[in-house]
């Protein structure tokens, strides 16, 4: 008998009948004697419309509100999902984030999770539940919902499934694993059997939704064992993330890049002519930092003249606030002589752990994207990865380019 925590995404849960048929693996599952927890997403497009109706109201909502009108969307679905098992004669209850207690920070919307008490999940398990969690929510301190970002209901599994020392959490989506980049936009896109932690971490953070990047962060942290696999095909073992040390012997021939992740929601900020001198950097990211939001790529230069350019990126969604915060509590102290927003690029990144052994990635990688006319803004590098800021329309062209050049496509 094993622990398993199966998280199923907006579309295994899309419909009624969708959700019958989850029921009908989950009770597979535990007919076969394991003890289930099942997490599961709003219906697909639901947590967007719920968004679109806040915004009908203000277009700045308040975050606290909002987290309390888009959390409805999970609830509606593990109401569903108990309803369909016990329908099928199984004990099922439901839980929402507040329920379980998932304690998360305060930051609504992108709320970080503190805590987790098993206690009563646990209890219902051995008393032969299936327990289902509504993904994606919490609480804070003070018992206000608080929402976990976009794809929350990854990490809700994760987590989960480390508080309960669970044997496997299982990610049931849409695609029949992680593949080298996302089939949908390039369909040579190969499935990979297995991906070390690291490279998977890289990918999410680079934009890969299959996974939420805090989802991996919580498998690593607790070595969770985590494997992406369908919810629509009855058979096939999915992609695996394993864990690099472990697994030394099967990675002898890694090849160089295992994938190419990209990401649209990124903008970049640009603050032009400011003085070359000490504290500068810390003087226009301190208050961003301060707003709790998040920055990605930064690039100084050296300035010629005692002046330079500063240029980062954020989300697409915090530009105007980032932008707002520069002009009113940054500006006033470092003048400027400009201060601009785009909106219009994609960051294009290739990760493999090859890379550590290798020279000659990022050239590679720039004469690919050189070879199509694309231009490159910014470079950020890591030990497993390179990213390029690009002009956003060439992104799927840079991505299907560099899948081809890194050998990835299928044979
Ligand atoms: P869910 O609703 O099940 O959480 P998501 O839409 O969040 O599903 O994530 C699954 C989607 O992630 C896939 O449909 C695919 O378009 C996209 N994706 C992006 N990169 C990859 C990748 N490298 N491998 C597989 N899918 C990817
Ligand atoms: N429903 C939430 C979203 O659409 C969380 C999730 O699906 O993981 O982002
Ligand atoms: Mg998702």
């Amino acid at each position: 008998m094993a622990l398993i925590v199966q998280k199923y995404g907006g579309t295994s849960v899309a419909n009624p009948e969708r959700i019958r048929k989850l029921a009908s693996r989950v009770g597979r599952f535990k007919k076969q004697g394991h003890q289930i927890v099942v997490v599961v997403s709003a219906m697909s497009g639901e947590t967007n419309r719920l968004i679109s109706l806040a915004n009908e109201i203000t277009k700045e909502p308040d975050q606290r509100e909002l987290d309390v009108i888009v959390s409805t969307g999970e609830q509606v679905t593990i109401g569903m999902t108990a309803l369909a098992l016990q329908d099928l004669g199984f004990k099922a209850k439901s839980y929402t984030g507040s329920q379980v207690k998932i304690l998360t920070d305060a930051s609504h919307g992108k709320a970080r999770i503190i805590d987790i008490d098993g206690q009563n999940m646990q209890k219902d398990l051995d008393d032969g539940y299936v327990v289902i969690v509504a993904g994606f929510q919490g609480c804070d301190a003070e018992g206000n919902i608080t929402t976990l970002g976009r794809g929350g209901s990854d990490t809700t599994g994760v987590a989960l499934a480390a508080a309960l020392k669970a044997d496997e959490c299982q990610i049931y989506t849409d695609v029949d694993g992680v593949y080298t980049t996302d089939p949908r936009v390039v369909p040579e896109a190969r499935r990979l059997d297995q991906i070390t932690f690291e490279e998977m971490l890289e990918l999410a953070s680079q934009g890969s939704k299959v996974l939420q990047t805090r989802s991996v962060e919580f498998a690593g942290k607790y070595k969770v064992k985590l494997r992406v696999l369908s919810s629509f095909e009855e058979s096939g073992d999915g992609t695996l993330i394993t864990f690099e040390e472990e697994d030394k012997d099967d990675n002898m021939e890694q090849p160089l890049i295992s994938g190419i992740a990209f990401n649209r929601d990124e903008a970049k900020v640009m603050v032009l002519g400011v003085p070359d001198t000490p504290g500068i950097a810390h003087q226009i990211l301190g208050p961003i930092a301060e707003a709790n939001i998040d920055v990605d790529v930064i690039i100084q230069n050296q300035g010629a003249d005692n002046s330079t350019d500063f240029t980062f990126t954020v989300h697409k969604n915090e530009m105007h606030k980032a932008l707002e915060i520069i002009h009113k509590e940054v500006q006033p102290n470092i003048n400027a002589r400009e201060i601009l927003g785009d909106d219009k690029v994609a960051k294009v990144s290739a990760v493999g752990v090859g890379m550590r052994s290798h020279v000659g990635i990022a050239s590679k990688m720039f004469e690919t994207l050189s070879e199509e006319g694309i231009n490159i803004q910014m470079i950020s590098t890591s030990e497993i990865k390179v990213a390029v800021i690009i002009e956003e329309k060439y992104m799927e062209l840079a991505v299907r380019a560099l899948h081809k050049a890194f050998d990835l496509d299928e044979a």
